[in-house]
C-alpha cells in the first residue's frame, strides 16, 4: 500500500520502520526540519517500565495537587474549558484508583502496551545494532511510606505482570547508585533490574535511518494542511488539492486534534508541558549510573553516556516557550539533593520544555477511525518512547489485517 505519515517524532518514525518493514511505499511528512524535534527531543529518558512514569495514567502515582506552591501539576490562567474537563477525568480516575489501591483498566492497558514495546524495542536494537545511549535499571527513592502507597497501583500492575519489583532499604539503594547523596534521607526503595534509561532522540535519528533503508521516504519542512477523507490523502500546505494515499497514519502528536476536528472526529487530546535539564558529567561518581526516579517530587534522573538528564514538572493551559521558573527550580534542587557534585553546571547545560501528548485516561489510541483509511497513533502522554515501538507494531499488524501480538483492549482510536 502506499501510506502516509504526519509527523515525524518518535511515534511517527517507529510508525514508518514497521510500515517499511512489511513492504509498505512510506512517506512521513514533518513540519520541522529534522527527525524528533518537538516533545521527542530532551525526553526524561525514562524508557522502562513504562507505567512508572507519574503522568503515565490516573493511578499511576497519587491524584495530583493543584493548588499551593507545592503543586504537582501547575494550572495556568489560559486554561481552556477543554483542558479544565481532562483535568476533571484525570483527577476523578486518579482518586477512585488510591481509595482502591488497584490499578485502572487503563493502567493495565498501558502496562501490557509498555512490555510489549519494550520487548520489540530490544529486538529492534539488537537486530538492527542501534547504538543508542543507554543503561540499565530503574531506581524509586520513597523518601517516605507515603510514597510507596502512591505508587501502590502500579507496583501491583507490574507485579501481576511478572515484573520483578525489590523492595531495599537505604543502604542496598545505595548499593545500586553509589552517587546517592550520603545526606538524602529516605524510608526505602524500589529497584526494577529490567528498566532502561536512554536518550530517545538518538534512538529515533538511528531508526529513521533503517526505516530510509527500507525505502521509507521522509519529506522534512513540509506541513500537512489538512487530513482528506474521500479520497483519503493529505494536503499540504500551499498545494491547491490532496495528494491521494491508500492510508494516512496521524502521528502529529499534541497537534493531532487540529487536523481530525474539520473531519468530524473530536479527541480530548491535551498539551502538559515539562522540562528537562541536561548537564555534563562533572564525577561520574556522584552521577546516577541508570533511571532514578524520585516519587515525592515527580523527578526523574537518567544517566545519558556523558551527561545527566533530570526533567518533571507539569503544566496545563500555559503555552509559552519558557520552562517555569519553580519547575527548573525544583529540577536543580531535587538533582542537587540526590547527586550532588554529579553535574557541572557552568557550560554544556541544555533546558527543555516539552509537551507530553495526553489523553484523560493515559493510554494513547491506536487503531482506525470511522474515516475510511484514517489510522491514529497518538496521544503518547507522558511515556511516548516507552510505548512507541509496540504501538507502531500493533498498528503495522492492524493495517495488514492481521491480529496483532497484545491484546488492544483500551487502546482504540474510536474509545471516545
Ligand atoms: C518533560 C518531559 C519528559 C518526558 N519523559 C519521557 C520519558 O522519560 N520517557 C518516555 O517514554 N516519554 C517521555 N516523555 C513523553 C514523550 O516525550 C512523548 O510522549 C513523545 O515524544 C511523543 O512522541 P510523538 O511522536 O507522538 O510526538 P512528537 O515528538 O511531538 O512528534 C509529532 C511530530 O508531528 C509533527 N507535526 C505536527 N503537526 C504536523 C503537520 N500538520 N504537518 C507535518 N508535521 C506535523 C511535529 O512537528 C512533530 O515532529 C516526556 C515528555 C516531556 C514533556
Amino acid at each position: 500500500m502506499k501510506i502516509a505519515i504526519v509527523g515525524a517524532g518518535v511515534v511517527g518514525v517507529t510508525t514508518a520502520f514497521e510500515l517499511a518493514l512489511d513492504g509498505h511505499a512510506v512517506t512521513v511528512f514533518e513540519q520541522r526540519s529534522a527527525t524528533a524535534e518537538e516533545a521527542s527531543f530532551a525526553t526524561g529518558g525514562l524508557l522502562a517500565p513504562g507505567v512508572l512514569d507519574p503522568w503515565s495514567a490516573p493511578g499511576a502515582a497519587s491524584p495530583p495537587s493543584v493548588l499551593g506552591r507545592h503543586a504537582a501539576m501547575r494550572v495556568g490562567r489560559s486554561i481552556s474549558l477543554a483542558e479544565l474537563s481532562w483535568l476533571r477525568r484525570w483527577r476523578r480516575a486518579a482518586h477512585a484508583s488510591a481509595r482502591s489501591g488497584t490499578p485502572l483498566p487503563s493502567l493495565v492497558a498501558l502496562e501490557r502496551l509498555a512490555r510489549y514495546s519494550h520487548a520489540r524495542l530490544q529486538h529492534l536494537a539488537e537486530s538492527l545494532d542501534l547504538a543508542f545511549e543507554h543503561s540499565p535499571g530503574t531506581l524509586l527513592l520513597l523518601r517516605t511510606p507515603r510514597d510507596a502507597e502512591a505508587l501502590a497501583p502500579a507496583l501491583k500492575a507490574l507485579r501481576d505482570a511478572g515484573t520483578a519489583v525489590r523492595e531495599l532499604d537505604t543502604e542496598m539503594a545505595r548499593a545500586i547508585e553509589p552517587g546517592l547523596s550520603p545526606s538524602l534521607t529516605l524510608a526505602g526503595a524500589l529497584h526494577v533490574p529490567n528498566g532502561l534509561a536512554g536518550n530517545c532522540r538518538q534512538f529515533a535519528l538511528l531508526l529513521r535511518q533503517a526505516a530510509q533503508q527500507r525505502g521509507a521516504q521522509f519529506e522534512f519542512n513540509t506541513r500537512v494542511a489538512r487530513l482528506s477523507g474521500s479520497p483519503t490523502g493529505v494536503q499540504l500546505e500551499g498545494a491547491s488539492a490532496p495528494h491521494p494515499f491508500d492510508a494516512v497514519v496521524l502521528c502529529a502528536g499534541v497537534q493531532s486534534a487540529a487536523l481530525l476536528r474539520p473531519l468530524g472526529l473530536r479527541l480530548p487530546l491535551v498539551a502538559l508541558y515539562g522540562s528537562s535539564v541536561s548537564a555534563p558529567l562533572r564525577e561520574e561518581l556522584h552521577a546516577p549510573l541508570a533511571a532514578v526516579v524520585d516519587v515525592q517530587t515527580r523527578t526523574t534522573m537518567a544517566r545519558l553516556g556523558q551527561r545527566v538528564r533530570v526533567s518533571g514538572g507539569a503544566e496545563l493551559g500555559r503555552n509559552t516557550e519558557k520552562a517555569h521558573p519553580q519547575t527548573l527550580n525544583t529540577l536543580y534542587r531535587v538533582l542537587g539533593e540526590c547527586f550532588p557534585g554529579g553535574v557541572t553546571h557552568s557550560s554544556g547545560v541544555q533546558v527543555w520544555r516539552g509537551v507530553r501528548p495526553m489523553l484523560p485516561d493515559g493510554p494513547p489510541a491506536v487503531g482506525a477511525t470511522s474515516v475510511p483509511g484514517l489510522w491514529l497513533n497518538l496521544g503518547h502522554g507522558a511515556s511516548g518512547w516507552s510505548l512507541a515501538c509496540g504501538s507502531a507494531r500493533a498498528l503495522a499488524d492492524q493495517i495488514a489485517g492481521k491480529a496483532p501480538d497484545i491484546d488492544l483492549e483500551g487502546l482504540g482510536a474510536q474509545r471516545f
